[in-house]
C-alpha cells in the first residue's frame, strides 16, 4: 500500500455523489481533459492555484497520508449510519491512486463505511482490481463511444473504457453516468450509440447527466478558456427524450438532479 496520496478537497455532508450524506474526497491528477470538465483544477498531477480575486486564492492538490484521510472521512461517521451515505473517491481520476485509495478504502469497509468510487474508466484495469474488494458501487461516467468523438472531446480511449466496464459489471455493482453535453452527444442519435454500447455491460443503471456551468468561475480563477461559457445549461426535461433508449434495451435509467 502507498502511503501518501494528494487530493484536491474534501466535500463533507456532499448528497449528491451517492446515496445519503457522504463525504466526497476529490482526488488530485486526471489523465482527460473533456472539454466540459467541472473541475479543472483537479486534473494537474501535481497543483493547481484558484485566483478568485486579491484575497482569495485556494491551492487545489494536498499531500497527506492514508491514515489522515482516514480519520477525516470517519469524522461525519454517525451521519453516515443514520442516512444510509458513506465516502465517496472522485476527482480528478480516483483510480490514478488506486494503490493509495486501496488501503483507504479498506480501512472503511473494516469500519463498515458505504465506499463509492466515481471513475472515468480510461485506466489499467488493474485499477479496478486493487479497489474493488473494498468498493460497494462504482460510478462509471461514459461520455462517447466512437474515436472521433472521444478525440475531438478529449475524454479517452473509448476501446479501453467499455473493456474496463464490461469486465467491472461482471463482479460488482455499477452505475453508468452520461452527463448530456450540448453540441457533444444531446442528440438521439449519439444516445443510441452510448445505449448500444453500455447495454452490452449490463451495469445495475443508468444515471443521465444535464449538462451545467457550475466549473465556469474555476476556469476563470485559472486564467483558462472554457469552450461552453456561453452555453445554456439543460434542464432535466430536456432529457426525458432519452430515457426510453436506454429502457427499450432493458436497462434501468434516471435523470440526475
Ligand atoms: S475525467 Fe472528470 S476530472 Fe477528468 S477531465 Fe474529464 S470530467 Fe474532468
Amino acid at each position: 500500500m502507498i502511503e501518501r496520496g494528494r487530493i484536491s478537497r474534501i466535500q463533507y455532508f456532499s448528497t449528491g455523489d451517492g446515496d445519503g450524506i457522504r463525504t466526497t474526497v476529490f482526488m488530485q491528477g486526471c489523465n482527460l481533459r473533456c472539454a466540459w470538465c467541472h473541475n479543472p483544477e483537479t486534473q494537474p498531477l501535481d497543483t493547481a492555484i484558484l485566483n478568485y480575486s486579491e484575497d482569495k486564492r485556494v491551492l487545489s492538490g494536498e499531500d497527506i497520508t492514508a491514515d489522515e484521510l482516514f480519520k477525516r472521512i470517519i469524522k461525519d461517521e454517525v451521519f453516515y449510519i443514520e442516512s444510509g451515505g458513506g465516502v465517496t473517491f472522485s476527482g480528478g481520476e480516483p483510480l490514478l491512486q488506486a494503490d493509495f485509495l486501496s488501503g483507504v478504502a479498506k480501512m472503511c469497509k473494516g469500519r463498515g463505511i458505504n465506499v463509492l468510487f466515481d471513475t472515468a474508466g480510461c485506466v489499467p484495469y488493474q485499477c479496478f482490481e486493487r479497489v474493488a474488494p473494498y468498493t460497494d458501487t462504482f460510478y462509471f461516467d461514459v461520455k462517447a463511444v466512437t474515436k472521433e468523438d472521444c478525440e475531438k472531446y478529449r475524454c479517452g480511449d473509448p476501446k479501453l473504457v467499455l473493456d474496463n466496464l464490461k469486465r467491472l459489471c461482471l463482479k460488482s455493482n455499477v452505475v453508468v453516468r452520461v452527463p448530456i453535453i450540448p453540441g457533444h452527444n444531446n442528440s438521439k442519435e449519439k444516445i443510441e450509440q452510448i445505449a448500444g454500447n453500455v447495454a452490452d455491460a449490463h451495469p445495475s443503471r443508468v444515471d443521465l447527466l444535464p449538462f451545467h456551468r457550475l466549473g465556469a468561475g474555476k476556469y476563470r480563477a485559472m486564467n483558462k478558456e472554457y469552450d461552453y461559457l456561453y452555453t445554456e445549461p439543460l434542464k432535466k426535461s430536456d432529457l426525458e427524450q432519452y430515457v426510453c433508449i436506454f429502457e427499450d434495451l432493458g436497462l434501468k435509467c434516471r435523470i440526475e438532479k
